[in-house]
């Protein structure tokens, strides 16, 4: 009793020191270590007031003292759990607290109460609300706890929340002791309540808990092995200690050396017995122990199988799952790039996708892999206060891998990759045994991983010589149409400048012929005069086009520049074509060309080129076809210099996709050059293929860009075909929209057309 009577200062002394503990292991001081400390403070207070007070006094000082510390445990358990209601907590304590003493001064017994307990216990009004308090702020804690316990998925964090609800529990039990009247119950209360506080404290402190939920299994299946195969022994036990009584008492020895045996036979039985049965128990409760030998080698076998980086995912985790019941899994490759390192997710069992995360070179998620072969769990990312330091970004990418832990494949001192695994189908934690064969099965990895990343880098470099074999043969697809078009050019030439010569020459002839006949009449010789003129003017005009490609090879495109409307260049352009649009009947619209304001161009060159593209919008669009002219104000790259691009697009025969580059080349034209019917303006009219060179050609010395859109040629269904030309609005802008802005904004264009 005597001893009892000390027991609350050793307790106040031991509370004390753990205070002390806390505040110099806190480096850190977060939220709960604080609220916690608090606690540690009223568990002082109490202890003292226990030594101190007088249990008969009143108001009873040290039970409103541990319902105060119950109310700041509360506090301390929602920001251990991070619910935010630290405050509530206190208030919910402290107005019933706050009563207490209220109500043992008005009315401390009122008549229900002395006529109903009076005989054996004495509470006051106030002892009975702060004791009511007290149990509404633990069961408040441990069923808010519990809830949280029940919604949390993956096994350590939830372990985390069963570890503080198991020692929130028994602080409680150990409160409920001491309040007890009986020395014998409250004494071991105290201590028992201290023993529960060191648990608490342990959760406060360290990220490191023990497996509740596997510790009381084994617990269990420990006790009931024992028990078990303790019967067979208690069985012979007792049978002896009957057979005792039967025997005659003079054959005492002969009965001792035969109970002996029986004994030591039991003892004997007894240890087969238990393996047998601790196998069955722990089968059961436990879970199968694997033969960690028998693993591997399935597990090098499996994988050493595999080239492929996709399948050696599907391999590992697989095997893996087929273990231990792993719901998912991942093989992460990680490569050290110039920004860090980054993480390719090459998803294993269900994970849903492909995805890259570059983590900075000092990471710790990475540093901690790289340093030590040892598996990482994603509790120890979210709670040890190492991983303090991961970005946001970083912790959150981790988060969404939704991931139990990570074994880290290490070859030559450097991480080749993570095998990534989920929690178990049966939410309990990967124990450390299966923490250790995951390592080993990481190091079985290496060589496969190697071999897989080396096919993979094979394939990768097939492919490269693939494409570039595809962009040798179109160039060699290239070079011979270059060939072709030069030789074609003596055919298109010689086709070309024949048939007006041959005009010229007939009607010379004719004219020749009539004159020596007799006197001819004036209409006749104006007819056959218009037609050598017609042909004249034909000759005339296919020299000045060889002239002006022979100009752009040679010395380029000489500009006149002059402030001029783009509606007068047009205008220029459609003047020869009008007579055959007519004719024709096809339909000419216009979209904008008359809002574009003054450039700075050549405009006589400009209409050459917008007639060239036109021309053939006539000649490659069939009769009643609509040929629409477009223009519009294209803000340039550095966004102040404008441009304007003219979209000429007919309903003609289109262009296939193959020679939406070549036809800008000299004398290329489609098809078979001999088949070609000569005509300005006829229906598929053939020319000398100098029209859109020549165009290329003025384009681009007004610092432009030209280049036609069409979805391929098709005389049945007329695509059509839409050509771009892209002119800055004055020569400063001529460098800028060179090279690979234009691209960018072909692109953009492109992109805005929906091609
Ligand atoms: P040509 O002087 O023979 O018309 P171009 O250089 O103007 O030569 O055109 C080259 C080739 O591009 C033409 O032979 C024709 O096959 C094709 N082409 C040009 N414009 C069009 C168009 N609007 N629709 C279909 N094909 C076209």
């Amino acid at each position: 009793r005597q001893l009892f009577t000390i027991l609350p200062l050793v307790a106040a002394t031991a509370y004390t020191l753990l205070l002390i503990a806390l505040v110099v292991r806190g480096s850190a001081q977060s939220g709960h270590r604080w609220w916690f400390s608090t606690v540690l403070i009223a568990s002082i207070l109490w202890a003292l007031s226990l030594f101190l007070i007088p249990a008969s006094m009143q108001p009873n000082v040290s039970q409103w003292l541990l319902a105060a510390s119950t109310a700041l445990l509360g506090a301390t358990t929602a920001a251990y759990v991070g619910w935010n209601t630290e405050h509530r907590w206190l208030f919910m304590g402290a107005v019933p607290l706050l009563l207490a003493p209220l109500f043992d001064l008005l009315w401390p017994y009122p008549r229900w109460l002395e006529t109903q307990l009076r005989e054996t216990w004495q509470p006051t009004t106030g002892t009975l609300l702060t004791l009511s308090t007290w149990t509404a702020l633990n069961l408040a804690i441990l069923g808010l706890s519990w809830r949280e316990y029940s919604h949390t998925r993956p096994p350590w964090h939830a372990n985390r929340l069963l570890h503080w609800i198991v020692f929130v529990g028994a602080t409680a039990f150990g409160e409920l002791l001491t309040v007890m009247p009986n020395v014998w119950l409250s004494a071991p209360g105290q201590i028992f309540r201290f023993a529960a506080i060191i648990g608490l404290f342990r959760a406060i402190t360290s990220h490191r808990l023990f497996d509740v939920r596997a510790r009381l299994r084994r617990g269990f299946a420990f006790t009931l092995t024992s028990l078990v195969s303790a019967i067979p022994a208690a069985i012979v036990f007792t049978t002896i200690l009957r057979m005792r009584e039967s025997f005659p008492v003079r054959d005492w020895l002969a009965f001792y050396v035969a109970a002996m045996l029986v004994i030591a036979g039991g003892f004997v039985l007894y240890q087969p017995i238990r393996r047998r049965v601790s196998r069955i128990v722990y089968r059961y409760l436990v879970g199968e122990e694997f033969q960690a030998g028998k693993v591997v080698r399935r597990y090098s076998r499996a994988i050493s199988r595999t080239l492929d980086m996709q399948q050696l995912a599907h391999e590992i985790v697989g095997t893996i799952s087929d273990l231990l019941q792993t719901t998912r899994g991942a093989l992460l490759l990680v490569g050290a790039i110039e920004e860090g390192y980054e993480v390719e997710v090459i998803p294993g069992l269900n994970h849903p996708q492909h995805g890259r995360k570059v983590f900075a070179p000092g990471s710790q998620f990475i540093a901690s892999l790289l340093e030590q072969p040892q598996p990482l769990l994603q509790y120890d990312l979210d709670f040890n206060p190492y991983y303090a330091s991961l970005t946001p970004d970083e912790r959150q990418w981790l988060a969404e891998q939704d991931m139990e832990v990570y074994v880290p494949i290490h070859h030559a001192e450097q991480l080749d990759g993570l095998i990534a695994l989920g929690p178990k189908a049966s939410g309990l934690a990967y124990r450390a045994n299966e923490l250790e064969l995951f390592q080993v099965l990481a190091e079985q990895t290496v060589i496969a991983l190697q071999n897989a990343r080396l096919y993979s880098e094979l394939n990768r470099q097939n492919d490269r010589i693939r494409s570039l074999n595809i962009d040798l043969r179109q160039q060699n697809e290239r070079l011979e149409i270059l060939d072709r078009i030069k030789s074609d050019f003596i055919t298109i030439a010689s086709h070309e400048l024949r048939t007006p010569l041959t005009q010229v020459k007939g009607y010379a002839d004719i004219l020749t012929h009539l004159n020596e006949a007799g006197p001819v009449e004036q209409s006749e010789t104006r007819r056959i005069m218009e037609h050598i003129n017609r042909a004249a003017a034909r000759l005339e005009k296919l020299i000045t086009a060889l002239l002006d490609a022979s100009e752009l090879e040679t010395t380029g495109m000489e500009l006149a520049r002059m402030p001029a409307t783009l509606d007068m260049a047009f205008n220029l352009a459609l003047e020869p074509l009008n007579a055959a649009l007519h004719e024709r009947r096809i339909q000419l619209k216009r979209e904008g060309v008359g809002d574009i304001p003054q450039l700075e161009v050549d405009p006589q060159r400009l209409a050459q080129a917008f007639h060239n593209v036109l021309g053939n919008a006539v000649k490659y669009t069939p009769d009643h076809g609509v040929i629409t002219v477009s223009a519009a104000l294209v803000p340039g790259v550095d966004g102040k210099q404008d441009y304007v691009e003219v979209v000429i697009a007919d309903t003609g025969i289109g262009i296939e996709p193959r020679y939406h580059q070549l036809i800008f080349e000299k004398f290329f034209r489609i098809g078979n050059p001999e088949l070609h019917s000569t005509g300005a303006t006829k229906f598929k009219g053939g020319g000398p293929g100098l029209g859109l060179h020549i165009a290329k050609g003025v384009v681009e010395a007004h610092g432009g860009h030209i280049w036609v859109e069409s979805s391929g040629e098709d005389e049945n269904n007329l695509p059509g075909s839409r050509f771009h030309i892209l002119i800055p609005m004055s020569a400063e802008a001529k460098t800028e929209i060179k090279g690979l802005e234009i691209e960018r904004l072909t692109e953009l264009r492109s992109g805005e057309i929906g091609d």
